[in-house]
């Protein structure tokens, strides 16, 4: 048994059951046994695999999005570029190469990368060295200037409380124990006013999902977006509205139970796009659009013909493979949305329309 469930199931010996918000953070973040505490979770030898771990057309599309955006907005200067969550740094490096020929661009950017896990910003700093990173816990402490922000897979890691509905009230779904394991179990239903407006659109024993702290980094952002310009691209698996129980767990690119292996599975759920459109205000939200979509409007099919020319063989299989699976519609290209977030007199985003 891993280190942390003995840990979980102690706590819940004297506590009583702990939401699956809690859970999911001790999951992750336990200083010593936390899933991100503890290691590179990414690639191959890891648990899972990212768009930008997968092609590097993801993050160049991405960074000259930004690039263009920054042009848009009349080239402010000096500018923090930030990314949240930026894993292994990949998508940063290829946005920052995709970049360079920008007039003014990288001049003026200062780069600030918000991480939790100690190994990955140690990644992030051998990787993107050259930029001279500042590191931050979470989003209230970037400067107070132009502020442009890409997330891709950040939000998804962000603990959830679920809560199934039971009349007009709703019942939370905790971590509780049974004969030595760690079980799912429900609370007492109780009225819940911040899950009003979801009698509408749910029937009994429906569940839905909350995240908490996606509200107080989306509007950190947006305070400094709306006073100094600049401007959001999240991108993520999820909907404009959580539906659903979508915890999921993956260990060694499998799906695993999310009660079964504490601290050694990645912890995911879907992103409820609308709330975070909603902690944005009074940015404008883009469509929310699916990752394929908005790769091809910005050109990425170009670009992949292009990097195509150079390779033969199993080289140029792969590349093509790669391709696909960021954009084709059985793959990520539909699964994966993105939203954009500028202020309200800014020129229109691009690859939203
Ligand atoms: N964006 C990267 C990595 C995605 S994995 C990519 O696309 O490859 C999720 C990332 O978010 C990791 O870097 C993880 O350490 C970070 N992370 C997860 N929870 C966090 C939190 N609460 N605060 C800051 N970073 C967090």
């Amino acid at each position: 048994m891993t280190a942390l469930r003995g840990i979980l199931l102690r706590r819940i010996a004297l506590d009583g059951p702990m939401s699956l918000a809690e859970y999911m953070t001790l999951c992750l973040l336990h200083p010593e046994h936390g899933y991100y505490t503890t290691r590179d979770p990414l690639g191959a030898q890891g648990d899972f695999i990212t768009a930008p771990e997968i092609s590097q057309v993801f993050g160049e599309m991405l960074g000259l999005w930004l690039a263009q955006v920054w042009m848009d907005q009349g080239r402010p200067a000096p500018f923090t570029l930030a990314e949240l969550g930026p894993g292994r740094g990949t998508l940063m490096a290829d946005a920052l190469r995709a970049t360079r020929a920008v007039p003014g661009f990288h001049t003026a950017l200062q780069l600030h990368l918000i991480e939790a896990s100690p190994v990955l910003r140690n990644a992030q700093a051998q990787r993107l060295g050259d930029h001279a990173p500042d590191f931050h816990g979470n989003a209230d402490t970037l400067p107070d200037q132009p502020l442009f922000v890409l997330a891709n897979e950040f939000f998804d890691a962000l603990p959830i409380r679920q809560f199934q509905r039971k009349g007009a009230a709703w019942a939370e779904r905790m971590v509780g124990a049974a004969d030595g394991r760690l079980v799912m179990g429900l609370a007492q239903p109780a009225p819940l006013a911040a899950l009003d407006h979801r009698l509408d659109d749910t029937s009994e024993d429906q569940i839905v999902e909350t995240c908490a702290p996606a509200g107080p980094v989306i509007a950190a952002i947006a305070a400094r977006i709306a006073a100094r310009g600049g401007a959001a691209l999240i991108v993520d698996y999820g909907d404009w509205r959580s539906r659903g129980d979508t915890l999921q767990a993956l260990r060694q690119h499998r799906f695993d139970d999310p009660l079964l292996n504490p601290g050694a599975a990645d912890l995911t759920a879907h992103v409820d796009f609308e709330a975070l459109a909603g902690a944005a205000a009074p940015l404008r939200a883009t469509p929310l659009t699916p990752q394929g979509l908005f790769l091809e409007r910005l050109g990425s099919a170009a670009r992949a013909e292009r990097l195509a020319e150079a390779l033969d063989g199993t080289r140029l299989e792969n590349h093509l493979a790669a391709y696909r699976r960021l954009t084709h519609p059985e793959e990520m290209g539909q699964l994966f949305k993105v939203l954009g977030l500028a202020p309200q007199n800014a020129p229109e985003l691009p690859g939203f329309a």
